[in-house]
C-alpha cells in the first residue's frame, strides 16, 4: 500500500522548509515537493548573497495586508530572537548592517544548509525536480498528482511563494490552489520594485543615471528615508523599493533630497556671505555634482546668488524638499522582490495558517496576503508563518 504522509509541503523555500523541519521534529512524517533543482533558491540570492535573514525590529507595523492584525499571532510566537538562536546553534556568524537588518557574515548558503540540517534532524524527505499537477481532497487524505506518481498526505501546506522573479521558478501556484478550494484572493501586484518614468521625464533625468543620494520618498502619509538611486529606467534604491509597495498606478510620490538639510537657508546664508557664488556651486557642496546642475537648470537659477531674490531661493529649497514625481509604472514581477496581496487572510486561521473552510490545507509565506518592508521582514514572515503551521499539525 502507498505510504501516506502526515504532511506534504509544496515549495522548498523559506516558509516551506521552516514548516517541514518544525513538523518533522514533532515526529510527523513530512515530504517536501518542489519543481526546482535546488531548495531555497531565493534565500541563496537574497541580500546580495548574504541573506538579510531577519530584522530585529520586526513587528506587525512592518507588514502590508488587507488585515493589519493577521500577522500578529505568528510573529509574536516566532520572533527574530528565535531565528537568531537557530542561526547561532549552527555556528553561523552574522552582523547587523543597518536599521536592524541582520545578514550572514559569510554566505546565504549557510542558512539553506542550516534549514536542510534541521529538516534532516526531523526525518523530512525532500523531493526536488517534482512537477505538481492537481491537488485534490479525498474522504481522508489529500492526493497530489506529480510527475513521479501520486503523493498522499493528511495535510497539505502551500508554500510556493508569489509571482516575483518568474525566471527563478515563481508560479503563483498557491493562488490557483486557493481558488480551486474556494478561498478568496486579494489583488496581487509587484512590491519592493523599481519605478519607471514616462519617456519625456526619463530623458530629462537621464544625466542623473547612476547617482545615489539620501532621500525621503513619500506616498501620502507613508515615508521611507533611505538611499535613492536614479537609473536608466527610472528610480530605484531602498527608499523607492519601500515606497513602491504603497504606490498605485496614477499616484504621485514626493522626494525630499538630503532631508536633514534646509537648502533654502543654506542658499540664503551663502548669498549673504558671497553673492558672486553660483547656486550650483552651493548645491554641489551637499549634492552630487550632476544633480546640483540638474536642479539649477530645472529651476532656471543658473546665475550668481546676488542676482536672485530670497523668494526664488526658497523655491529651490522647497523643490528639494518636495519634488513631486508621477511614476509611469514599475519594473513588474521581473525584478520585484515580493508579491503584494495573495490568499485573503479572511479565509485563513491566523494562529495555525490553516484554511478555515478546508481542514488540513495550509497557506504560508509570501503566497498569503502579508507582505513585509524591505530589510529582512519578508523572511521573518516566512519563518513565523511556517513555524505556526508546523506546530499545528
Ligand atoms: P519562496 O522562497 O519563493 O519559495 C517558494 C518555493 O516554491 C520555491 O522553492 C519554488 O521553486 C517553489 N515553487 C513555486 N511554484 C511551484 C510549483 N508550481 N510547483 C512546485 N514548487 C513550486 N526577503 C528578506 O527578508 N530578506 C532579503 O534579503 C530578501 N532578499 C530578496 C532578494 C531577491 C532578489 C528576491 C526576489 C526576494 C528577496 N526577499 C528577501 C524576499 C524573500 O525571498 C521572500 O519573501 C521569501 O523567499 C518568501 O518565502 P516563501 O517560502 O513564501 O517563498
Amino acid at each position: 500500500m502507498a505510504r501516506i504522509f502526515d504532511v506534504a509541503v509544496i515549495g522548498a523555500g523559506a516558509a516551506g522548509m521552516m514548516c517541514a523541519l518544525t513538523a518533522g521534529q514533532r515526529d510527523r512524517s513530512v515530504v517536501v515537493l518542489d519543481h526546482a533543482k535546488a531548495p531555497g533558491e531565493k534565500i541563496r540570492i537574497s541580500g546580495g548573497g548574504r541573506c538579510n535573514f531577519t530584522n530585529i525590529h520586526a513587528g506587525p507595523k512592518n507588514f502590508l495586508s488587507a488585515n493589519p492584525h493577521f500577522a500578529k499571532s505568528a510573529l509574536a510566537r516566532f520572533t527574530p530572537s528565535d531565528f537568531i538562536a537557530m542561526v547561532e546553534k549552527h555556528g553561523i556568524a552574522w552582523h547587523e548592517k543597518t536599521l536592524g537588518q541582520l545578514f550572514c557574515d559569510d554566505s546565504a548558503k549557510d542558512i539553506i544548509r542550516m534549514l536542510l540540517d534541521e529538516m534532516r534532524a526531523g526525518g523530512v524527505e525532500l523531493r526536488l525536480g517534482t512537477e505538481i499537477g492537481a491537488v485534490e481532497k479525498g474522504a481522508d487524505n489529500f492526493r497530489i498528482a506529480t510527475n513521479d506518481g501520486v503523493v498522499e498526505a493528511r495535510a497539505v501546506v502551500m508554500a510556493t511563494g508569489g509571482k516575483s522573479i518568474p525566471k527563478m521558478g515563481a508560479t503563483g501556484f498557491a493562488y490557483r490552489i486557493a481558488e480551486e478550494f474556494g478561498l478568496a484572493m486579494t489583488e496581487t501586484r509587484p512590491g519592493l520594485v523599481p519605478l519607471t518614468l514616462e519617456p519625456n521625464l526619463l530623458a530629462e533625468l537621464s544625466p542623473l543615471s547612476g547617482i545615489a543620494v539620501e532621500a525621503e520618498a513619500r506616498h501620502g502619509k507613508t515615508a521611507f528615508r533611505e538611499a535613492l538611486l536614479f537609473t536608466h529606467r527610472g528610480l530605484s534604491g531602498p527608499a523607492i523599493l519601500q515606497i513602491s509597495s504603497y504606490w498605485r498606478e496614477g499616484d504621485e510620490i514626493t522626494l525630499s533630497l538630503e532631508p536633514d538639510l534646509d537648502f533654502s537657508a543654506l542658499l540664503k546664508a551663502a548669498k549673504k556671505e558671497n553673492g558672486r557664488q553660483a547656486v550650483q556651486t552651493v548645491l554641489a557642496q551637499h549634492l552630487p555634482k550632476r544633480l546640483a546642475q540638474y536642479v539649477t537648470e530645472r529651476q532656471g537659477v543658473e546665475r550668481p546668488l546676488a542676482d536672485l531674490s530670497d523668494k526664488v531661493l526658497d523655491a529651490v529649497g522647497s523643490f528639494l524638499k518636495r519634488w513631486p514625481i508621477k511614476p509611469a509604472g514599475s519594473e513588474g514581477y521581473r525584478t520585484a522582490e515580493v508579491t503584494l496581496g495573495g490568499v485573503d487572510t479572511a479565509g485563513v486561521d491566523s494562529r495555525t495558517m490553516m484554511a478555515k473552510s478546508v481542514p488540513g490545507l495550509y497557506f504560508i509565506g509570501e503566497c498569503v496576503d502579508v507582505t513585509g518592508w524591505l530589510g529582512g521582514y519578508n523572511f521573518q514572515w516566512a519563518w513565523a508563518s511556517g513555524r505556526a503551521a508546523g506546530e499545528n499539525m
